[in-house]
């Protein structure tokens, strides 16, 4: 595999980066994670904009313009021969060659950038996504700041962990009572064809799918409701979902045991999955 590391396009056996990089010290860093059909990138342009404003909000340089980002996310797409898949992209302030808690002078201290793709043939033909996820609810127990995208992920792949070892798929997160998101995904639920989900805030990630998933909802007419949910009213609820860009929309079958429905994806599920498939396909770039 081909990667980028901070003006190079290497082998990954070759890419280095310091072990004082605050990325690697801190988890002082923040990422995206584009996902690619037919070759081509889906919604490049709201990954870019969440980034930038992810790094405006915790004081970091931009690494490179827009158009270097795509050009590189193209290039790495091409030199891995990629037809489905993801490309990662991380942005960490780097270091000055020592620990301090302190930011490094910005004037002298570039930041690290690091791009890969991962090969995923089936990402759009997902089997996970024909049989639905089971979840389990945890506590929420992140920090204040999960509308930028940062990557301290410790918890989050925690979250994962106790959702494998209760043979579930993924966790949603509690917080003061009410559903927050997935791990890695925004968390919605149906009932009586209205879909509920929690609304922007500090509190969650703005997701770029959950934007565009509205946006098809809405236009397909369907009811929508943006305020605090609890998991109980989830459990009741006549089928769910959930959304990300390495996902799509994933339906969920299993909430803490209960299950909704009968037990399979539901119909908005699958048809809000279905058509933003067939959106971001004809507006890939
Ligand atoms: N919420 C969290 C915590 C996430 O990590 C992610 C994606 O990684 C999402 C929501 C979904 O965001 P997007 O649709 O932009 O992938």
């Amino acid at each position: 595999r081909t990667v980028y590391v901070n003006g190079d396009y290497l082998p990954e056996t070759e890419a280095k980066v310091s072990i004082f990089d605050r990325g690697f010290l801190m988890a002082d860093g923040v990422y995206e994670v584009t996902s690619v059909l037919d070759g081509k990138l889906i919604d490049f342009d709201g990954h870019a904009v969440r980034l930038a404003r992810s790094l405006d909000e915790l004081e970091m340089q931009a690494a490179c313009s827009k158009d270097e980002l795509l050009e590189i996310h193209r290039e790495l797409v091409t030199r891995n021969g990629i037809v489905e898949g993801l490309v990662y992209l991380q942005i960490t302030r780097g270091s000055d060659g020592d620990r301090d808690f302190v930011f490094p002078d910005p004037e002298t201290t570039k930041p690290t950038i690091v791009l890969f793709t991962q090969n995923k043939p089936n990402l759009a033909d997902n089997p996970a996504a024909k049989k639905g996820a089971k979840i389990i609810s945890i506590a929420d127990i992140r920090w204040g700041r999960r509308d930028i995208k940062t990557v301290q992920l410790l918890y989050p792949s925690m979250g994962k962990m106790m959702a494998k070892k209760a043979g579930c798929d993924d966790a949603w997160l509690i917080e003061d009572g009410y559903v927050t998101e997935g791990t890695s995904n925004n968390a919605y639920y149906v009932k009586d064809g209205t879909i509920v989900t929690r609304p922007l805030s500090s509190d969650i990630l703005h997701g770029i799918t959950r934007k565009a998933v509205l946006r098809i909802a809405a236009e397909a007419q369907l009811k929508i409701e943006e305020r605090l949910f609890t998991i109980d009213e989830a459990k009741q609820a006549d089928e769910a979902f959930t959304t990300s860009a390495s996902a799509f929309v994933m339906p969920v079958v299993e909430i803490d045991g209960v299950q909704l429905g009968d037990g399979t994806p539901g119909p908005i599920a699958k048809r809000l999955r279905e058509i933003y498939l067939d959106e971001s396909r004809k507006a890939a770039i």
